[in-house]
């Protein structure tokens, strides 16, 4: 895992997420029902390469695509293909930077069109989640805190925790220690310090947290068809307490 060592590094971080999160924003205007996702991730690749950086994902243990586009009960590392995103669907879109050797990540998932109150309600708890989890990214914390916040909150709206997939640490590789998951008791895991950064995501069902991997290796849906919703940020632990470096 990274530990910022000198102002400069977090000013190259800091630049990393500032260029994620503007490409993320335009994702999010051009996204409309009708498209495939390939068409949205050929647009984010452009956008990526238009800002000089390169797509952390592509090729990344062989993914094929640019972003990771995950409908409705796909939960994560959607390949991007010949899916047709319709109006009432939910899109997770999660993409990562290269800037210079340091590595940016973040997901968000998005209503299109009319989308029934029960995935609105999924994707607010979720984002919410997300919110409380950074919080707890505090010096003199230990890692689980965050996960057992995630947890608490997620299942006291009546929702579920994937546990297959994790968040992780993050800076000069897209993936580093520690892993960080979004369910656990409070209070155990390294201790975090400042200079710590993580990528904390978590991956919220509506129905149960089973999940199984579809057959081209990668995708991963819901065991019971149910929706998911994914949100991620890639947070620096500084003196000022958690910083979001991808802040939309
Ligand atoms: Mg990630």
């Amino acid at each position: 895992m990274i530990l910022l060592k000198s102002p400069k590094d977090l000013i190259m971080l800091k630049r990393s997420g500032a260029i994620l999160a503007s490409v993320m924003q335009k994702l999010q205007v051009l996204l409309h029902p009708g498209m495939t996702t390939l068409e949205l991730d050929l647009l984010s690749e452009e956008l990526i390469r238009k800002e000089k950086v390169l797509p952390a994902f592509k090729g990344y243990n062989g993914f094929p695509g640019t972003a990771c586009i995950s409908v409705n009960e796909e939960i994560v590392h959607g390949i991007p293909g010949s899916r047709v995103i319709s109006d009432g669907d939910i899109v997770s879109i999660d993409l990562g930077v290269n800037y210079e050797g340091f590595f940016s990540d973040m997901a968000v998932t998005l209503p299109v069109g009319k989308v029934g109150d029960d995935k609105l309600k999924l994707i607010a708890a979720t984002k919410e989640s997300l919110n409380l989890g950074i919080k707890q990214a505090q010096a003199g914390n230990h890692l689980t805190d965050i996960s057992h916040s995630i947890q608490s909150f997620v299942e006291a709206q009546g929702f579920s925790v994937v546990r297959q997939f994790v968040g992780h640490g993050i800076g000069r590789a897209l993936h580093e220690e520690p892993e960080i998951p979004n369910y656990g008791r409070p209070g155990f895991g390294p201790l975090l310090k400042n200079g710590m950064v993580l990528a904390i995501e978590p991956m919220v069902n509506l129905g149960g947290w089973e999940c199984l991997v579809t057959g081209n290796g990668w995708t991963a849906v819901t065991k019971d068809g149910s929706v998911s919703a994914h949100f991620e940020h890639t947070v620096a632990i500084t003196d000022n307490g958690p910083v979001v470096l991808t802040k939309l």
